[in-house]
């Protein structure tokens, strides 16, 4: 039968899109500057995100896909931050319980020499051997829900929409890392490997978008840069009086910046019809905002739904994050206030560039 642990994992990986989303921000916690996944069958024979991050070194071994095992949470404050990630140390070990599943590492001083390791479904070490080895980690999850048929036969139904989450996950990804050249491919299971898009590292979030999308996309797109000084002095009273009693803070700037399709009426669509929301940099949802946006947007053009790539850059006190297995859900402390700032300015923002 199965053990509690591979039940629970269950709970944690939740579909193609967590492993694939894990295992990214694993290796963006790593400092990574090149994160390479490689799908086979769309994910369905293998998942594998290979990084140039710091690597794992060998007094980590043991413990690595050990439930709770993490060696980036320092304190509670930190869970209401978006620079840590995932469960809190349950990601490789959910992995392991439901997959075929490795890792090959090396650290700086390790390198040419790596480590691929080997776990038991319990996270173990099972076996560890000598390998060659760049300064990095490579993850390989094959046969993901190998042992919850009921969750593998539904994933297999649903391949090819659950394959396109990922890809828009990593567009997102992809596209918001200036300083991350990403790689994207997928294989048949006997056959050759097709590029599906790359990034360049040290580039625009324009270039990026040029890149993961079309570099005719451009052309039709406008850059947001709005500044929004939500004092509780200028808030209508309902919002300023929340917003008193629940924070410390005199003045509170959010801005956000990105790009979005420039509202011209009657062309044909240029600017894929994608919708990217941010919060410091990290892709996540923000359905208030996306249905704000799309509102000031369509007072324009109701015909089309705009390209939207938002970035809300604010203090992390300023937001509650309710962390889904597949999603990060953002709860803006002062959602009214913002909304009604940022229609009025994209308002304006169109208003010049009406044609
Ligand atoms: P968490 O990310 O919440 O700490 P994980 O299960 O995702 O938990 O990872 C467990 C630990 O394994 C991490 O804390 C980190 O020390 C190490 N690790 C995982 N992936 C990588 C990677 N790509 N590069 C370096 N270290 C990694
Ligand atoms: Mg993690």
């Amino acid at each position: 039968g199965r053990s509690v642990h591979q039940i629970q994992s269950g709970q944690v990986i939740v579909d193609l899109n967590s492993v694939v989303k894990e295992l990214v921000e694993n290796s963006l916690d790593a400092h990574a500057t090149s994160i390479e996944i490689r799908f086979k069958n769309n994910g369905l024979d293998s998942i594998e995100v290979q990084d140039n991050g710091s690597g794992i070194g060998p007094d980590d071994f043991e413990s690595l896909a050990l439930k709770h095992h993490t060696s980036k949470l320092s304190s509670y404050a930190d869970l209401g931050k978006l620079n840590t990630f995932g469960f809190r140390g349950e990601a490789l070990s959910s992995l392991c319980a439901l997959s075929t599943f490795y890792v090959t590492t090396a650290r700086e001083c390790d390198k040419p020499k790596g480590t691929k390791l080997e776990f038991e479904i319990s996270g173990k070490v099972k076996s560890k051997s000598v390998v060659a080895g760049q300064k990095g980690t490579t993850v390989t999850v094959e046969n993901i829900f190998k042992n919850l048929p009921v969750r593998r036969k539904e994933l297999e139904r649903n391949i090819k929409r659950e394959y396109q989450k990922v890809l828009n996950l990593l567009n997102a990804y992809a596209c918001i890392s200036t300083d991350v050249r990403f790689i994207v491919s997928n294989s048949p299971t006997k056959g050759k490997k097709n590029v599906v898009f790359s990034t360049q590292g040290n580039a625009s979030t324009r270039e990026n978008i040029a890149n993961v999308f079309s570099a005719k996309a451009l052309s039709s797109l406008l850059a947001l840069d709005l500044k929004f000084d939500l004092n509780p002095s200028t808030l209508p009273s309902q919002s300023a009086r929340t917003w008193s009693t629940q924070n410390d803070v005199v003045s509170r700037e959010i801005q956000l910046v990105g790009h979005i399709s420039r509202p011209v009426v009657g062309e044909g669509r240029q600017a894929p019809d994608r919708q990217m929301f941010f919060v410091n940099s990290r892709p996540c949802a923000l359905p208030q905002l996306a249905k704000a946006i799309n509102e000031a947007y369509r007072a324009y053009n109701f015909t089309q739904s705009p390209f939207i790539f938002a970035n809300l850059i604010m203090d992390t006190n300023s937001y509650d994050v309710n962390v889904s297995p597949d999603k990060r859900t953002i709860l803006l402390h002062d959602q009214t206030a913002l909304l009604e700032a940022l229609k009025t300015n994209l308002t304006e923002l169109f208003e010049a560039h009406d044609q």
